[in-house]
């Protein structure tokens, strides 16, 4: 039997992935939220999950310390996706990439002026993309989380981040001014084991696309 070891994050691509493992008939043994093993077994003997910070999931995969992973689009594009298949769209963990600032701050008349702002993120690969492709200067600041905060101290003018409902940043009296792209999580696999072990991944594949949409 082909082993296969599958990378996930604890929290909502955990949770959000588990009826696509079920459809695949995979059951986790131990819960990841309260076990601190970082290697789950399954109820089939063969397949193992592996339980990693969401933004190291591609490297695993790219490495192929693991065969599968569920990251979202956020974290690929950070990552590059080298190595890496990203053969389906789970539609789970949605969200938006947005740039959001202060309530009192006019970013459109900034945007307007030429204004050099100062941006925070932890996503700086997809924020400097974003305004070289709007043809604004901006000085990106490397966060690793709580960006809300950034504008609020005087940090940065503005900030790169995820928003689903908008309740973080309004409690943080901020507002969103431009999406720049919808985010949801992929299926990535290492290319070479998809090759090596396409028997045993197409089917898991088939039963992960039955279910898109569903959950
Ligand atoms: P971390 O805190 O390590 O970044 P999260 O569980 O917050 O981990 O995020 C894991 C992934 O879930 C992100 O990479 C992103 O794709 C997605 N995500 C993050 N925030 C949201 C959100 N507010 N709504 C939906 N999906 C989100
Ligand atoms: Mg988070």
């Amino acid at each position: 039997m082909t082993d296969i070891t599958i990378a996930l994050s604890k929290g909502r691509i955990f949770e959000d992935t588990a009826p696509f493992l079920k459809a695949a008939g995979i059951i986790a043994l131990d819960d990841p939220e309260t076990s601190r093993k970082l290697i789950i077994d399954t109820n089939k003997p063969n397949v193992r999950l592996i339980m990693v910070r969401a933004s190291d999931v591609p490297t695993y995969v790219q490495y192929g310390a693991a065969d599968l992973g569920v990251a979202g689009k956020d974290v690929l594009l950070e990552h590059g996706g080298m190595g890496l298949y990203q053969p389906l769209d789970l539609q789970i963990a949605r969200c938006k990439m947005m740039v959001a600032v202060p309530e009192g701050f006019d970013y459109q008349s900034a945007v307007f002026q030429g204004a050099r702002l100062r941006v925070a993120t932890k996503y700086l690969k997809t924020a400097r993309d974003h305004f070289a492709e709007k043809g604004m200067h901006v000085d990106l600041i490397k966060l690793y989380g709580s960006m809300e905060l950034a504008p609020l101290v005087g940090l940065a003018d503005a900030i790169v981040d995820l928003v689903s409902s908008g309740n973080t940043l309004k409690a943080n009296y901020l507002k969103a001014v431009e999406e720049i792209r919808p985010v949801s999580a992929r299926l990535i696999i290492n290319q070479a084991a998809l090759k090596l072990k396409r028997t045993t991944i197409q089917p898991m594949l088939d039963s992960f696309e039955s279910v898109v949409g569903v959950t």
